[in-house]
């Protein structure tokens, strides 16, 4: 056998897929319940490269398991739950399995004919938020690589709308400028630099004592700007903040937009999951009114990195973001067809995102999406709780959604810091830390619907273990 027939020998691949398969239902039904194993596996990066780098001088081998063994011990935990780090979601095993359909047949998506079924799938999928978003028949979408694109691709639209030059012929003629509040993800103010907004494109509002805009600064801001001879073409809503959680007032960003006639997009890329929840989808009450918004897939809707849906309230507005002409692509220039996904997003050849949210859907029914949200919702407040039974812990502020910021008052920011890396260092828990008003806080993103309440309190009493050991 030459190796290219090895490579492309069906009996092969059933062979490794089903060694991974059995690998990782051990791996699932040993991370989901176990009490002893780690949530992650810290190493120094010297530590890993000098693992893979003695892995590869082994050479090649016949058999993967022991390879995909390694893989699977040296990575992070997220089916863990004591995994409660960053805010990367834990997948719905099914999402898994359609990436791998996804991933054999790689076709492309940018062109119809390269996505004959993804490309179908996509617009069920998009516009099935749409509806959930409150929006009418002429809303529409599309998926793309992760939330900080989307947003980018958001404001691209924005500025094609907003703008009185015609930027995509002319280039900027003219200042443009967004507002976002200080406490924005920062993929917003590096898509406005990338943009050639400048520092004094990206108009920072304050927050108040719950991080969210302050509402009440907006016309300040605005006619500080206009001053400036800045044109103001869009306002961002954070749907939630990234340190906090904190959701903005998003009836009052959208009356201000509406005023002003500029362009009014949501980042929800966290927290706009909420539409999925009876229970929590009024933290976005006035969602409806924006132009646009960004629902991240990967992070509390249970699928895999990176699908990141962007809705709009017209879909024609974003067939204008890019208009190029690619002859060899696209027979007609101008249309709006749906199904050719390339017309829309910055992204040429696209992984077959839909597949994977469609297979959650059809599997297990927008029921899952919704039992997940509320649930680490719920766990939250009910982590708020454990806290204040706590009485050397204190809360950074009211959390707003399944991202909670708290601290050892006794302890300054140094300290804090060093608890945290103890803690990373032992294993057994993964939280992470952030800054607020120049305050060190331990921070937990409640990601796994396999966390408890009993786990949250063996946290606080780890935490203090290692505060206050000898
Ligand atoms: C996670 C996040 C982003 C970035 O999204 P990626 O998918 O990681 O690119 C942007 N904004 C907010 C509010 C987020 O939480």
């Amino acid at each position: 056998m030459t190796t290219l027939q090895k490579v492309f020998s069906p009996e092969e691949f059933r062979h490794q897929a089903h060694q991974l398969v059995d690998i990782l239902y051990d791996y699932l039904a040993d991370v989901q319940n176990s009490s002893s194993t780690k949530a992650i596996p810290f190493q120094t990066p010297d530590e890993n490269l000098a693992f893979w780098e003695a892995d590869f001088a082994e050479g090649t081998s016949d058999n993967l398991s022991d390879f995909f063994h390694k893989v699977i011990t040296q990575s992070t935990h997220l089916h863990h739950p004591r995994y409660m780090g960053h805010q990367v979601g834990v997948i719905a095993p099914i999402t898994a399995v359609s990436s791998m359909l996804s991933a054999l047949l790689n076709n492309g998506m940018a062109v119809y004919e390269m996505g004959l079924v993804s490309n179908p799938l996509e617009k069920i999928v998009t516009d099935l938020m749409a509806k959930r978003i409150g929006f009418d028949e002429k809303a529409g979408g599309l998926l793309t690589s992760g939330g900080s694109l989307a947003n980018l691709t958001a404001l691209l639209a924005a500025r094609a709308k907003k703008s009185p030059d015609d930027i995509w012929q002319e280039g900027h003629q003219q200042k443009l400028a967004i507002m976002v509040s200080e406490e924005a993800h920062y993929c917003i103010d590096r898509a406005a630099r990338i943009m050639g907004l400048g520092a004094k494109g990206v108009i920072k509002i304050p927050v108040n004592d719950k991080f969210q805009i302050r509402a009440d600064l907006l016309e300040q801001y605005y006619q500080e700007a206009i001053r400036q001879n800045l044109h103001i073409i869009a306002i961002i809503g954070s749907a939630c903040s990234t340190s906090t959680g904190s959701y903005d007032d998003l009836e009052a960003i959208a009356q201000f937009a509406k005023d002003k006639n500029i362009w009014f997009h949501i980042d929800g890329a966290h927290g706009g999951a909420v539409i999925f929840s009876e229970k929590y989808k009024y933290k976005v009450k006035g969602i409806e009114m924006a132009d646009s918004i960004t629902i991240d897939w990967h992070k509390m809707l249970l699928c895999p990195a990176l699908i990141t849906a962007l809705i709009f309230k017209d879909n024609q507005d974003s067939f204008h973001t890019f208009q190029q002409k690619a002859q060899y692509l696209w027979a007609n220039q101008t249309s709006q067809d749906w199904f050719n996904s390339g017309k829309r997003t910055f992204e040429c050849t696209k992984l077959m995102m839909s597949l994977k949210v469609y297979s959650l859907l059809k599997l297990h029914g927008e029921e899952a999406l919704s039992e997940n949200v509320t649930y680490l919702y719920d766990l939250a407040h009910k982590f708020v709780e454990i806290i204040s039974q706590y009485p050397q812990f204190e809360l950074g502020v009211m959390p707003e959604s399944n991202i909670v910021c708290f601290r050892l008052k006794d302890k300054d920011n140094v300290e804090i810091q060093e608890i945290r890396q103890k803690l990373l260092l032992q294993g057994r828990f993964y939280i992470v830390q952030t800054k607020l008003k120049e305050t060190m806080y331990l921070r937990v993103s409640l990601m796994n619907p396999l966390t408890t309440e009993s786990h949250l309190k063996e946290l606080l009493d780890e935490i203090l273990q290692i505060a206050f050991e000898k």
